[in-house]
């Protein structure tokens, strides 16, 4: 603790001081242009992978980046995916999972939560992406079932995403585009899922407007004519 109590006095005389300008900007407000959704891992910090600045980014952490569906959870996800989304206005959302991701390993291993019936609880939000891996992964063991499970435990929580109403309407209308990362802890490097694909590839060497690129297709955008048209247009 005492090192996190000197780095307050170290940020407020060497940073805050030197950046008091740019500091004082942010008191007027915060128009972060995206929702990072990520776990609270103590070694996955998204200001750092992505060397954003404050103010750039709405974050939201839990155990294992877990985004229950709409209507499951009356803690703090859906609130604060909401504000992000219809107050704030971010155009992207990022669900971030990580390699080792501790959370997942647990779920992966219901008898090792036998103290913690609260994590065991919170991670019963994650019961669809136990059951895929159960279900299809049933030859991979250890280490590479777990970064496996990594990977659709990411992508059960894109499709989460979309039971919220707030994103749901954005999704609609074209206004929002939905990211499922993998940080590796191990090179650094960020991989992305792309729909076009199917897989996770790595974004470090990408220019920005190929790395966004890799993104989740959007399956609710609004169809070129209403649906009720089209319809009576057959008929
Ligand atoms: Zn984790």
């Amino acid at each position: 603790m005492d090192q996190l109590l000197t780095g307050i006095h170290q940020f407020h005389t060497n940073v805050f001081q030197n950046e008091r300008e740019f500091f004082e900007t942010l008191v007027s407000g915060q128009h972060p242009s995206a929702l990072f959704i990520g776990c609270s891992d103590s070694r996955v910090d998204p200001s750092i992978i992505m060397q954003a600045q404050p103010g750039e980014l709405f974050v939201l952490r839990n155990a294992g980046n877990i985004v229950p569906s709409h209507g499951a959870s009356n803690g703090g996800e859906p609130a604060t995916i909401e504000y992000a989304v219809t107050a704030l206005g971010v155009e992207d959302i990022i669900i971030c999972g990580h390699s080792g991701c501790g959370a997942i390993s647990a779920m992966l291993q219901p008898d090792s939560m036998k103290k913690l019936p609260l994590v065991r609880g919170w991670l019963s939000h994650a019961e669809a992406t136990r059951l895929i891996v159960e279900e299809n992964y049933s030859k991979y063991h250890g280490r590479e079932l777990l970064e496996i499970a990594i990977r659709e435990h990411v992508l059960v929580q894109i499709e989460n995403l979309q039971t919220h109403p707030a994103v749901a309407v954005k999704l609609q209308r074209g206004e929002l585009q939905l990211h499922a990362w993998i940080y590796q802890m191990e090179t650094g490097e960020v991989h992305a899922y792309s729909t076009k694909d199917g897989g996770f590839a790595p974004l470090n060497g990408l220019a920005p407007h190929e790395a966004s690129k890799r993104n989740v297709a959007n399956p609710r955008k609004a169809p070129a004519q209403p649906a009720r048209s089209r319809a009576r247009k057959k008929s």
